[in-house]
């Protein structure tokens, strides 16, 4: 039979050495804070463990009433460090409880009124009972991300949960006479504790960063406004597409499009309402779009969308029907509709370039002529006609805006 008391020696080795890296790696980030939370309470479960072998040498009521505490404290606080990794309230009434029970239960064993065998009982009953707590917060409201991790971790814990039930009933009905009794139920515990710690950590840090990395994504792809496409994100659709489209031979549209006279729209009704319809043009136009196709922002009141597979005469449907959607319906702001148009650039691969520089340059140019034109239309870059014509907006009417 495996020695217990060097079975939980190592099993303080592991705990110490995984709390210790988890606290420094979390103290380091402060987004990672949950990290540091579940480092500082492997390190209190370590130290109520070692303290566990303590006892075995110094037979100290003292001893045990201190390490029973420490122990569901620990428990209690790796509790806490998945509701901080949640971001859910931290209010708990319940792990106070059971901390003030661990050592109500271990003071009157002390003074006689508690048998030994309650006790133990007690202890590893109320670490069956949080870490069936825990198995609940992830099965009852699973997050969204690092979903891999997470049922990796109930998987886990539910073992780890069995485990503490049965030695509660084990401790109930005398199988076990305590922690350093050397029968096949102590060892299996103290193994099942032991792994615990490898797996449960390597899930943690597995689902921090998860959630950090699908975060970063969405800073580095989604325009913070709009929650469209930003640019960059533009970027690689439009490079996914460029290699379809030269592979199979295909065309696809680049539209341009500009929100006209935003800045007396702004100057008129305000930034703020200015941004809820730069916030509805993109609602505006998906429906008028394939699923497939992008839509973005490009910057300010420009907007992309690429359409995939199309050549110029659906592409200039689609950014007719878009343009019209805007100069019939308007925007809907706060339950007002206001009225507003669009200028539209089209330019096709691989007629008006191979490149997005190409490509947008040639929109741009198109969106320019609209704009020279009188706004509120579209124009094809392949129509682009050297002209020296004034630019038409000093004798143009600026449109009442409602
Ligand atoms: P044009 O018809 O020639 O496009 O005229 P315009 O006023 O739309 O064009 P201009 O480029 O002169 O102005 C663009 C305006 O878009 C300037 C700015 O007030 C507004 N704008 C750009 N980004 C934002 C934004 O994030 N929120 C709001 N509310 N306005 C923005
Ligand atoms: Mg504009
Ligand atoms: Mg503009």
């Amino acid at each position: 039979m495996l020695d217990p008391v060097s079975l939980y020696f190592s099993s303080v080795l592991v705990s110490t050495t995984a709390g210790t890296v988890t606290y420094l790696f979390g103290r380091k980030y402060p987004e990672f804070r949950s990290v540091k939370d579940w480092g500082l309470a492997t390190l209190l479960i370590a130290l109520g463990t070692a303290l566990v072998i303590a006892r075995g040498i110094w037979n100290s009521d003292f001893i045990i009433l201190i390490s029973n505490t420490i122990l569901v404290t620990g428990i209690v606080l790796t509790y806490r460090s998945f509701r901080v990794y949640r971001r859910e309230s931290l209010k708990d009434v319940f792990g106070i409880g059971l901390i003030c029970t661990a050592f109500t239960v271990t003071v009157l064993w002390q003074l006689g009124y508690v048998p030994e065998r309650l006790r133990g009982a007690v202890i590893t009953g109320l670490f069956a009972l949080v870490t069936w707590r825990i198995v609940w917060l992830f099965i009852a409201q699973p997050l969204q991300h690092a979903r891999i991790a997470q049922r990796a971790l109930v998987v886990t814990y539910c073992a780890y949960a069995l485990l503490n039930t049965f030695r509660t009933g084990a401790a109930l009905v005398g199988t076990t006479n305590g922690v350093l009794d050397p029968t096949l139920i102590e060892v299996i515990y103290i193994l099942g504790n032991t792994i615990l710690w490898i797996s449960v950590t390597l899930c943690v840090i597995w689902m921090v960063i998860e959630r950090q990395h699908g975060e970063l994504k969405e800073m580095a792809l989604v325009d913070p406004l709009t929650r469209a496409m930003n640019r960059n994100a533009l970027i690689n659709a439009f490079d996914k597409e460029h290699s379809r489209a030269s592979r199979n031979g295909t065309t696809f549209a680049l539209l341009l499009l500009d929100v006209d006279f935003f800045k007396q729209f702004n100057d008129h009704h305000g930034h703020l309402v200015g941004d809820q319809v730069l916030k509805n043009i993109v609602s505006t136009l998906k429906p008028t779009v394939r699923q497939n196709d992008s839509i973005g922002r490009y910057g300010g009141e420009e907007f992309v969308i690429l359409l995939s597979d199309v050549d110029k005469s659906i592409a200039l449907k689609v950014a007719e029907r878009a343009r019209r959607k805007f100069e019939e319906s308007g925007v809907d702001v706060n339950g007002q509709n206001l009225a507003l148009t669009i200028s539209v650039g089209v330019a096709i691969y691989p007629v008006h370039g191979n490149s997005w520089d190409e490509l947008i340059a040639e929109a741009d140019r198109a969106l320019y002529e609209a704009k020279r034109n009188g706004r509120n239309q579209v124009v094809y870059a392949g129509d682009l006609q050297e002209s020296s014509a004034e630019d038409s907006t000093a004798n143009q009417v600026v449109p009442v805006l409602v």
